[in-house]
């Protein structure tokens, strides 16, 4: 039997960090919500766990930066670059003028970051969290305008809720998006990830990327002296069988050396796990009652770690133009019509360049030279490490202040690889 209800504002599917972070900028504002996710937390989630330095502050504006600190987050410097006989080493330092959010980033489990901003939320009087609630879809009025959600309770079954507003912060197999007909496969992106957690690696303040021939890993220290690994591949070369797993996982660490150097004497914890494909795109995020955030408007290539970032920057964009379209819904158009421009500003030149990284780590030779270029320019090296740290706007590569700070610094860091 399907109930209906109409208790709230917004309604949000999934209570990742797109949801969550959105849901308490709302609440904050005084709007009613509810999140729904099909899972119960703590739950793990596939990824790298590593959160740039922009994050912080978007996590301090909702008031969680220092529990996350409080929680044992590492602290990252910046970046490890290996592959193909090349090194190189770039920090989180100030580029020119430009305003530096933290000299690091972190790195905390995702069944700890996500549990505490779930909490966070639980712990708010405007927000009510349903967990083991599944979203089928949304739901239409007979203009079209969506208007609710419709879900499955684990006790009563199907239900449907409806509301003011609707978000789809349930990832990368949205079903608010695929219920809108806005999100396809990207075929020419069919990437698979091999997710890992090791014990016993030597600590050190940066992230690392290796690099092979047709696959990477990137990897991060992370809380309780845990060291997390992505190993991400092409479709194809994920072998069938999960007892095939740890051959072909420690095969790739072995064309890796100095993964393999890092790893040796270390053990795995737990399980190594398979996730894809990755590559989802949309061809909208907004529409008359309804907006998509995080990984539900496509995917993000974990090579760069960028995708919490644009979770919890797409939240603070979003929950402005839900404020303004609540607030006077004759400007919903006009404040949707924002949110989609932002996002392009914002995030647009960040995947534009993520789409190039894919294709030149596709040629062994490019990865080289470039690797070879940054070890003799480490200044170029940070721009790049700050450039993905987030701090650096796509306009800032504008500045010729910004270009001689990167080229000024020349000491040669010495290949390791
Ligand atoms: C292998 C890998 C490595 C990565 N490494 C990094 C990294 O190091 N740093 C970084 O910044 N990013 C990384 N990312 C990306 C990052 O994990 C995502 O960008 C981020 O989790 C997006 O947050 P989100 O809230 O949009 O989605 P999610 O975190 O995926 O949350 C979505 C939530 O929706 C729920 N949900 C899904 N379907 C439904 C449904 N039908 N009904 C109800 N609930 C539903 C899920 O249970 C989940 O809780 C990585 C991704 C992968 C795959």
């Amino acid at each position: 039997m399907i109930q209906r209800t109409y208790d709230y504002d917004v309604l949000i599917a999934g209570a990742g960090p797109g949801g969550t972070h959105t849901a308490l900028r709302l609440a904050k504002r005084g709007y009613r919500v509810a999140i729904f996710d099909k899972r119960t937390f703590p739950r793990k989630k596939p990824c790298g766990e590593f959160m740039s330095p922009e994050c912080l502050p978007l996590l301090d504006e909702i008031g969680l930066k220092e529990t996350v600190l409080d929680h044992g987050a590492s602290r990252v410097s910046g970046m490890r670059l290996h592959g193909f006989g090349q090194a190189a080493r770039g920090n989180y330092t100030r580029i020119g003028e430009l305003r530096l959010p933290s000299g690091f980033g972190v790195a905390l489990r995702r069944e700890v970051l996500d549990t505490l901003t779930v909490e966070a939320a639980k712990a708010h009087e405007n927000i009510d969290v349903f967990e083991g609630w599944s979203v089928s879809g949304p739901t239409f009025d007979e203009a079209g305008r969506v208007h609710g959600l419709r879900l499955r309770d684990p006790q009563h079954g199907a239900r449907e809720f409806r509301s003011r507003f609707v978000i789809g912060a349930d990832g990368l197999r949205s079903r608010v998006a695929q219920g809108m007909g806005w999100s396809s496969a990207d075929p020419k992106l069919d990437r698979w990830a091999a997710v890992a957690r090791f014990r016993g690696v030597e600590r050190q303040a940066e992230a690392e990327v290796h690099f092979l021939d047709g696959a990477y890993f990137a990897a991060a220290p992370i809380d309780d002296g845990l060291f997390t690994i992505n190993l991400v591949v092409n479709r194809g070369a994920i072998p069938g069988g999960a007892a095939n797993l740890p051959r072909f996982f420690d095969e790739h660490v072995q064309a890796a050396p100095v993964l393999a150097q890092r790893l040796a004497g270390a053990t795995l914890e737990g399980k190594i796990e398979v996730c894809g494909p990755l590559a989802t795109r949309t061809t909208r995020r907004t529409a008359p009652g309804v907006a998509l955030v995080g990984d539900a408007c496509g995917f993000v290539d974990p090579l760069t770690g960028e995708g919490l970032f644009f979770a919890m920057r797409g939240a603070a964009l979003l929950a402005e133009a839900v404020h303004m379209a609540l607030e006077n819904p004759q400007h919903e158009a006009r404040a949707l019509r924002g949110y989609e421009r932002a996002r392009r500003r914002e995030f647009g030149p960040r995947y534009a360049m993520a789409r190039l990284l894919q294709k030149g780590i596709r040629s062994p030779r490019v990865i080289e030279s470039v690797l070879r270029s940054f070890s003799r320019r480490p200044g170029l090296t940070n721009l790049i490490v700050a450039w993905t740290g987030d701090y650096v706007q796509p306009i800032d590569l504008l500045r010729p202040s910004v270009w001689r700070s990167a080229l000024r610094r020349r000491e040669l860091i010495q290949a390791d690889a």
